[in-house]
């Protein structure tokens, strides 16, 4: 049963992750109120208001982060806000006005309208965990960490995501309000996607696919199925006891695992994924050199992540919100095709 008759505010709803969150609130019989830049695009394009239930229960309104005041009239009535818009691109030109600028102002303006707006009960906030890690260490992660490496010049994406999360929680610290604040923190997010467009966090697989590593490299990345990154907002909402951070990820998947899978749907023959084993001491230096020609924010990404394994503890989620996480082998292999059925392969 909806725990509200109220629209749900849920910002950037053309996003993957958005998206995804837009269908299974639809599926679930609430009504949404997605916001965009471009509400006319979003309607042409068809793909959101294509969802079942859209016809009749979604509203599409414009909204943009930097825009001071923009989600005050758009929040009006709305008991549950789901803020997921913030621009996820790993190579930028100016890092401050194209990551920090809307991450931070644009949850500070959803806050502030939330504080206005007497109806709101809880901002859901999508963080990431790259405001919990920057970088793989010999420990577990959880959410009592936070990301202290990053900067503007050192993967200044995850520095966008480590800056909104503390604004958020400074916020409601500071503030009087009378809702509460819950976050999630996903890892890197696949799966099937209801928009077309290629997330930041498929990029990786599309360019293995297209040839664009010379061989099987040493890295292993955690991800998590874009379906269970949606539900945990859902529940994030829906159960009066969530609090605070949930670190939201299924168990790290590697580039060779990645290939296998690959191989083993008939991918391989397909698409240029490597076949050349280079994650090993020889390969990471290899790669860890090659590096340095390659856009900033990739490198920064590349040398950090070389090598390295991360070890995650997400018994929260799974205790708290009642999460299953989806076997990540099969969400990869989800992933691949919804990738190809979209033309994005090869
Ligand atoms: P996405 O597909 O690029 O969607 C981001 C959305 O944010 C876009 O649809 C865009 O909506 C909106 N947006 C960007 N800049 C905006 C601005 N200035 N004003 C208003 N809206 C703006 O990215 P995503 O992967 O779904 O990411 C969604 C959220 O999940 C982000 O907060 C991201 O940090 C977080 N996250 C993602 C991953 C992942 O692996 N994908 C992992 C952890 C956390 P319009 O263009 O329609 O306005």
């Amino acid at each position: 049963m909806p725990v509200t008759n109220a629209p749900v505010l849920v910002t950037g709803a053309t996003g993957f992750v958005a998206a995804e969150l837009v269908k299974q609130l639809l599926d679930a019989g609430y009504s949404v109120r997605g916001t965009t830049r471009n509400v006319e695009k979003a309607k042409q394009d068809g793909y959101l208001t294509g969802v079942p239930g859209a016809a009749d229960r979604l509203e599409l309104v414009a909204a943009d982060l930097l825009d001071d005041g923009a989600f005050d009239a758009l929040m009006q009535g709305c008991e549950y806000v789901m803020h997921t818009a913030s621009p996820y691109i790993i190579d930028v030109e100016d890092p401050q006005r194209d990551l920090i600028d809307p991450a931070v102002r644009g949850t500070l303006s959803v806050l502030e309208a939330a504080k206005k707006t007497p109806s709101v009960k809880r901002v859901v906030l999508t963080s990431s965990f790259a405001a919990i890690s920057g970088e793989a260490r010999d420990h577990v992660w959880s959410e009592e960490h936070w990301n202290d490496v990053s900067s503007l010049d050192n993967s200044p994406y995850s520095y966008s995501k480590t800056l909104a999360e503390k604004a958020a929680w400074d916020f409601v610290e500071q503030n009087e309000v009378d809702f509460d604040l819950v976050v999630v923190n996903p890892t890197g997010v696949i799966g099937p996607s209801v928009v077309p467009h290629v997330n930041a966090s498929h990029q990786f697989i599309v360019a293995a696919s297209r040839g664009e590593y010379p061989g099987i490299i040493s890295l292993a990345f955690p991800f998590v199925d874009v379906r269970d990154v949606a539900l945990a907002h859902v529940r994030a909402m829906e159960k009066p006891e969530a609090s605070g951070r949930y670190l939201t990820s299924a168990p790290a998947l590697s580039f060779r695992r990645m290939v296998e899978l690959a191989n083993a749907e008939g991918f391989g023959e397909k698409y240029k994924f490597p076949t050349r084993s280079l994650d090993n001491a020889f390969g990471n230096a290899i790669v860890k050199f090659a590096a340095n020609f390659q856009p900033k924010g990739t490198r920064a990404f590349l040398k950090m992540a070389i090598g390295q394994e991360y070890r995650l503890d997400t018994s929260k989620v799974q205790n708290e919100l009642g999460l299953e996480f989806r076997n990540i082998d099969e969400t990869f292999v989800d992933a691949m095709h919804d990738l190809e059925a979209w033309g994005h392969l090869g």
